[in-house]
C-alpha cells in the first residue's frame, strides 16, 4: 500500500528508545507524532519570515499573512468547504466547539430549547453545551448508544422535537472508535430544521471528509491529531450561520471600526479570530494536511483497518480480555480491560516495556458510566504503526497477565 519504512523515517521521534526498548507509540488518539516536514515548516517560519500578520506593510508581515491565508485555502480544500472565509482558526477542537456553543447559543438557543448531545461525546463536546444550556435556560437531551457502542438513528428520531435547536455529535468516538452515520444524522436533523455540529477531532486523520456532501452546519478538528502542531484547530461553519452569530471574543483583528461608543465588526472569518492568531502553527498544520493528503486518506484508512483487524484478532486470545466499542464501522482504536486488573496498572506495566497506551476515562466519563467501569486501556494506531508493534503489545499484555495473576 505504501512504503512503511519510508513513512517511519519521516517521524524522527519513532527512532527513540524508551527504557532502552524501541518505542511503540499507540497513543495516537490523544495526539499524533509529527513528520519532519511539519517540524521543518515551524523552523522555516521562525527563521525566515516570522512577523505579525494582517497589519504589516513590510515584507515579512506580508509573507506571513500570505502563508496563513494559503493555509486557510488548504483547509478549505481539505474539507471541501465552499468558501475559505467559512474556515476559522482556533486553538483546537475544544476552543472550536466553545466558539460555536457560545456564539450560536447566544443567538439561536433560548429558554425551553433543547440541544441533543450523544452519550459518547468527548467532554469538550458536552460541557460547552451544558454551559450554554445553563446560561440560556435550555435543556440537554442525551442520545444513548447501544451495547456495541453505536448510535442508532431510530433512537435519535423520537428525541427530535420542535424545541430542538442543535445536535452535537462526533464523527468518530475517541474512546470507542465508532464511526457515526453523520450523513444520516444531518439529513434527519435538516428535515426538522435542526443544526448539526460534527466533532471531527478523531475523524479527519482517518476518513476523507467532504462538508458539502455531509451538509453539516459546523465541523471542527484539532491540528495536533492530524500530525500537525498543538495549539491550532479549525471551525468550518456555514456562512449563513457564521454571519448571523455574534463574535466569540473581542480584541484586535476582529473589528472594523472602534470608538468608545460603538464597535463594528470585521467580516468573516476575522470576526471570529480576535488577537494575534497562531499563524506559525496554522502554516505548519497546512503542511501536515498536505503530507497526509499526499499519502492519501484512503490508503491510510485501508492500512489502519488491516492493523485494527490484526490487533483485535491477536488480543482476543488473551485470557480475561474485554473489549468496549465493537461497532461495525470503526477506526483504529481498541479499548479494553483485562479481568481483575485496573487499567492504570496495565498501562504502567506496558510503559516499562516501551509501549505507550492511554488509560482512564479518555475524557468520556459518560461512556465509562454506561459500561459501569472506571476506565479502559486504549491502544490507538496510526499509519506509521506496524504489525510487529502490535505483536509487541500482545507479548507485553501476556506478561502483564502473568504479573498480575
Ligand atoms: N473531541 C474528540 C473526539 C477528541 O478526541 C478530542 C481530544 N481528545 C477533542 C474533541 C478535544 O480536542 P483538543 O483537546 O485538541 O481541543
Amino acid at each position: 500500500m505504501f512504503d512503511i519504512d519510508a513513512i517511519r523515517n519521516d517521524f524522527p521521534i519513532l527512532r527513540q528508545k524508551i527504557y532502552n526498548k524501541p518505542l511503540i507509540y499507540f497513543d495516537n488518539a490523544a495526539t499524533t507524532q509529527k513528520p519532519q516536514c511539519v517540524i521543518d515548516k515551524l523552523v522555516e517560519v521562525y527563521t525566515t519570515y516570522n512577523a505579525n500578520i494582517h497589519r504589516g506593510v513590510h515584507y515579512l508581515s506580508n509573507k506571513a499573512t500570505d502563508e496563513t491565508e494559503k493555509a486557510r485555502k488548504v483547509v478549505q480544500l481539505f474539507l471541501h468547504a465552499p468558501y475559505s472565509h467559512e474556515i476559522i482558526f482556533t486553538r483546537g477542537a475544544t476552543e472550536a466547539i466553545n466558539l460555536v456553543a457560545q456564539s450560536f447559543g447566544e443567538k439561536f438557543i433560548h429558554r425551553g430549547d433543547e440541544i441533543i448531545v450523544s452519550e459518547m461525546e468527548h467532554h469538550s463536546n458536552l460541557v460547552p453545551w451544558q454551559l450554554v444550556a445553563e446560561r440560556q435556560g435550555a435543556r440537554i437531551v442525551k442520545w444513548p448508544f447501544n451495547q456495541n457502542g453505536e448510535l442508532e438513528i431510530s433512537v435519535l428520531k423520537p428525541l427530535i422535537t420542535e424545541k430542538t435547536r442543535l445536535i452535537a455529535v462526533n464523527h468518530v468516538s475517541n474512546s470507542l472508535g465508532t464511526i457515526n452515520p453523520v450523513k444520516e444524522i444531518i439529513d434527519l436533523a435538516h428535515q426538522h430544521e435542526v443544526a448539526v455540529l460534527v466533532d471531527g477531532a478523531q475523524a479527519v486523520q482517518h476518513i476523507k471528509v467532504d462538508v458539502q456532501q455531509l451538509g453539516c452546519d459546523f465541523y471542527v478538528f484539532s491540528g495536533h491529531k492530524i500530525y500537525g502542531p498543538t495549539g491550532i484547530g479549525v471551525v468550518y461553519g456555514k456562512e449563513k450561520w457564521l454571519n448571523g452569530m455574534p463574535p466569540y471574543q473581542g480584541g484586535g483583528e476582529m473589528i472594523e471600526n472602534v470608538s468608545f461608543e460603538k464597535t463594528t465588526f470585521n467580516q468573516l472569518p476575522f470576526k471570529f479570530e480576535a488577537g494575534t492568531p497562531n499563524y506559525a502553527d496554522t502554516i505548519a498544520m497546512a503542511e501536515a494536511i498536505k503530507y497526509v493528503s499526499a499519502i492519501g486518506l484512503e490508503n491510510i484508512a485501508a492500512y489502519e483497518k488491516e492493523l485494527l483487524n490484526y490487533a483485535e484478532e491477536k488480543l482476543r486470545s488473551l485470557p480475561g480480555i474485554e473489549f468496549y466499542g465493537t461497532a461495525h464501522e470503526k477506526t483504529s482504536v481498541i479499548s479494553f480491560n483485562l479481568h481483575g486488573a485496573h487499567p492504570f496498572d496495565v498501562g504502567t506495566l506496558l510503559d516499562k516495556m516501551g509501549i505507550a497506551v492511554r488509560t482512564g476515562t479518555h475524557c468520556t466519563e459518560p461512556v465509562m458510566q454506561h459500561f459501569g467501569i472506571p476506565g479502559t486501556v486504549r491502544a490507538s494506531f496510526a499509519f506509521y504503526n506496524t504489525k510487529k508493534e502490535v505483536d509487541g503489545l500482545y507479548l507485553g499484555l501476556q506478561k502483564v497477565v502473568q504479573m498480575l495473576a
